[in-house]
């Protein structure tokens, strides 16, 4: 655990989420924008990749979310996107428009 701890403070991973955050800040969870966070699709603990920009997506963090108020990354926690998304929001991310 104190390894990925170190992982997230890193110079690339903090580079990654400035990449992810300056192409699209529309939170994964919620669907509202102005997501400040970035988060993993798959935990990196289910397997996921820790530095790969395709598993890592905009997220609301600490500040919560300003349109719906969700706390949506600790919402999110350590499950798979899957999961939350079908809890949090009647958005399809599969479907398309
Ligand atoms: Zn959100
Ligand atoms: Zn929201």
């Amino acid at each position: 655990m104190a390894d990925g701890r170190q992982e997230l403070t890193s110079y690339e991973y903090r580079q990654l989420r400035a990449r992810i955050l300056a192409a699209s800040d529309v939170c994964i969870v919620c669907g509202h924008g102005a997501a400040n966070a970035v988060d993993h699709i798959t935990p990196v603990s289910k397997g996921g990749a820790r530095l790969d920009p395709d598993n890592l997506a905009p997220i609301h963090g600490v500040t919560g979310c300003p349109v719906c108020l969700r706390k949506c990354n600790s919402e999110k926690g350590d499950r798979p996107l899957a999961d939350v998304a079908q809890l949090v929001t009647s958005v399809d991310w599969f479907a398309g428009p």
